[in-house]
């Protein structure tokens, strides 16, 4: 195992964390009733909801993305409710789960793991429901045990042709602060979130984006809630206060995270995730092979998931990879698994990152015995050169 050097975390998140968020981070924890906690909170709540591209004030939670899963679904349902999902892959499909947990009643559109959401398929699902059982349609934006984005303005545009009133769930928990998103123009209810990704954070942070129809629905909703309770967290909130002890330091490392995505302006973030997105595939489809996202107009800009040639092993090229390199890659997730390995290449990475992230698949590929053309990185360099 090789050691020396830092260790290349190049799985779709958690991502790496800039050193300046860490030393944030390391700050001394403050009394979360003081003023300087007010002052902290109430930049981070109006930061991110500038992240959401929303008016509304944003809710964060000290738990994971899951959490914020919850948050969306019992805030605004009532039990017994039924939802419209649709199967783009392993999230989606925990998503989903979830929900019958709750006793909702999710009517699954199954995928193919390889496409997006498809707007015709949700446009007629609901054309179909004439009597509006389903309450809310749920999606994952960026389907991170895929690597396919799908598109959320088109699937709005399908919802809206069909007159139908169902709340739009959408879960950006690995393209937020990576991929182009915007809660209020996009016409989305509720959007969930997660601070590990794109916001170069560790894990531990979540949010929910919420329109005045969501919060509409959360006056009238009668789901247990808790925790999780909206109402208690924007009051709190919009006095720069949380109803239960906050992570005060992971807030820190936010306000931080926020000021390095500022700094670099959201356009040129996206831009340099789209090239990113587009060198690895050039990289794979060099070396002779597959990439899972089907769709071009659906690659995520986050993540690659290559498909591993028959015969081969994904899980032993990862391992390979780990011992000989320090470097850590996605593994497949639930059908996926042996068969898919992921490259994330998202956050906190330089060209030279990816560069070395690359080469080390390809050396990876070459000692598992996987014949592939050099040509592959080759290819990732030359427009990771000409970006
Ligand atoms: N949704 C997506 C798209 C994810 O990528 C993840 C985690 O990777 C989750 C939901 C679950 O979030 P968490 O693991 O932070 O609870």
């Amino acid at each position: 195992m090789t050691t020396s050097g830092r260790h290349f975390l190049q799985i779709p998140g958690p991502s790496n964390v800039p050193d300046s968020v860490l030393h944030a981070i390391a700050m001394p924890t403050i009394d979360h009733r003081g003023p300087e906690f007010q002052e902290l909170f109430t930049h981070v709540l109006d930061g991110m909801a500038a992240i959401f591209h929303t008016k509304n004030q944003v809710v964060i939670y000290p738990a994971t993305g899951t959490g914020a899963w919850e948050a969306a679904l019992v805030n605004t349902l009532d039990p017994g409710d039924e939802i419209l999902c649709y199967e783009t892959g392993h999230f989606s499909s925990l998503w989903a789960g979830m929900a019958e947990k709750w006793g909702l009643k999710p009517t699954v559109i199954a995928g193919d793991w390889r496409t997006g959401a498809d707007p015709e398929k949700i446009r007629e699902a609901l054309a179909a429901d004439t009597d509006h059982r389903f309450k809310a349609v749920c999606v994952v934006h960026n389907e991170t045990s895929t690597g396919v984005t799908s598109r959320i303005p088109e699937i709005r545009r399908a919802i809206d042709d069909t007159g139908h009133p169902a709340l739009f769930m959408v879960d950006t928990i690995s393209s937020l602060g990576s991929v182009d998103y915007r809660h209020d123009e996009w016409g989305v209810d509720v959007t969930v979130s997660g601070s590990q990704k794109g916001l170069m954070l560790p894990p531990g942070l979540s949010f929910n984006a919420v329109s005045d129809k969501a919060l509409d629905a959360h006056q009238r909703s009668t789901l247990p809630k808790s925790v999780w309770n909206w109402t208690d967290m924007l009051e709190a909130g919009a006095n720069g206060r949380t109803p239960y002890t906050p992570n005060t330091n992971i807030l820190y490392g936010l306000r931080e995270s926020l000021r390095l995505l500022n700094e670099e302006g959201l356009d040129s973030v996206f831009a340099r995730h789209s090239r990113y997105g587009k060198a690895t595939r050039a990289a794979v489809e060099g070396w002779g092979l597959e990439v899972l996202c089907t769709n071009p107009d659906e690659y995520s800009p986050v993540l690659t998931a290559v498909i591993m040639p028959d015969g081969f092993d994904a899980d032993e090229l990862r391992r390979i990879i780990l011992d000989r390199f320090n470097m850590s890659l996605g593994a497949g997730l639930s059908k996926l698994a042996g068969t898919v390995f992921r490259i994330g290449h998202l956050g906190d990475l330089s060209p030279l990152t990816l560069a070395g992230t690359l080469s080390g698949v390809q050396m990876g590929l070459q000692l598992a015995g996987v014949t592939v053309d050099t040509k592959g990185l080759d290819a990732a360099l030359d427009i990771l050169r000409d970006g």
